[in-house]
């Protein structure tokens, strides 16, 4: 789930969950909020290549087909340029502040941090000024948040309040409406992470990603990008390939790159789209790795 006051168009990836669960504690945390400027990027010779080989099979596609896909600001994009970073020294520092949920619950989300997510990612994220919210619904003390956000699980938002990763430990049922304990936040820590690495490095505005994310959605079949089957169910993989009201495709990349960051770093346990995405984001997986492990080294997953 991405949010921005630049970009209010969210688009609502509600995932059921089960359980109801008493209104969480009211502490917080103290986090010290980290503003060090994030270290001057180089162009490194190896993506810069990779980049190439993998524009190749782009040529061969027909320009009408590619120009409403690739949109006209992704002629000039440069390679994204990503300096590797160190990998941060183990810290006992909390890296989330709880801010409304349960004692176990902020600990489980820190711990998940700290299992699936690379420090060196980490490290990039904080110095950006992001603080990792855990919360117990995500509208909790954020009125101007719309109440729709409570059916979900994660929010990324950035604006003149700061720059917020948020976790809520209960959402609302899509279908009852009632208070649950969320199931999905394990996706929504790391798919939210992926949204501020993402705006921390501007991966998705990269020639790499918007020529692979091009790429695989020049090749994907039809029923995987429609809004709905033949029989009129929702399509959910439909969130990440649908155009924005402007007619880009950059909110949807956005949600491919967070969704996409998730099955890299969890494999198979990101479960809800892991087949969906090797099926139908091979090229986008391949250069999303490419790029964070130039960045973080070798991932996991
Ligand atoms: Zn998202």
């Amino acid at each position: 789930m991405l949010h921005g006051r630049t970009a209010r168009g969210w688009l609502a990836c509600a995932l059921l969950a089960a359980g109801a669960k008493p209104a969480a504690a009211q502490h917080m945390l103290a986090l010290p909020r980290v503003s060090a400027p994030l270290p001057a990027l180089s162009l490194p010779a190896s993506p810069v290549s990779w980049a190439a080989a993998m524009s190749a099979p782009l040529l061969a596609l027909p320009a009408p087909l590619l120009s409403p896909i690739l949109g006209p600001s992704a002629a000039p994009v440069l390679t994204q340029a990503l300096a590797p970073v160190a990998p941060a020294a183990p810290s006992a520092e909390p890296l989330v502040r709880k801010a409304g949920a349960s004692e176990s619950f902020t600990a489980q989300v820190q711990a998940q941090l700290r299992a699936a997510v690379p420090a060196g990612a980490i490290a990039d994220i904080l110095a950006h000024g992001y603080i990792i919210l855990v919360k117990d619904h995500l509208t909790q003390d954020r009125p101007d948040l719309s109440a729709d956000l409570d059916y979900t699980g994660g929010l990324n938002d950035w604006g003149p309040l700061g720059n917020f990763i948020m976790v809520a430990e209960r959402i609302r049922s899509v279908k009852t409406l009632d208070w649950m304990e969320s199931q999905v936040w394990r996706n929504a820590v790391v798919h939210e992470c992926g949204h501020a690495v993402d705006h921390v490095l501007k991966a998705t505005d990269s020639s790499e990603i918007r020529e692979a994310w091009a790429h695989d959605l020049a090749a994907m079949p039809e029923a995987a990008k429609a809004e709905s089957s033949p029989d009129g169910r929702k399509n959910p993989f439909y969130y990440f390939v649908r155009p924005g009201p402007d007619g880009s495709f950059d909110r949807a990349r956005q949600e491919t790159w967070a969704e996409g960051f998730d099955i890299l770093m969890r494999g198979e346990a990101s479960s809800f789209n892991y087949a969906n995405f090797q099926a139908h984001f091979p090229r986008t997986l391949a250069a999303m790795r490419g790029l964070l492990e130039a960045r973080y080294g070798r991932l996991g997953a």
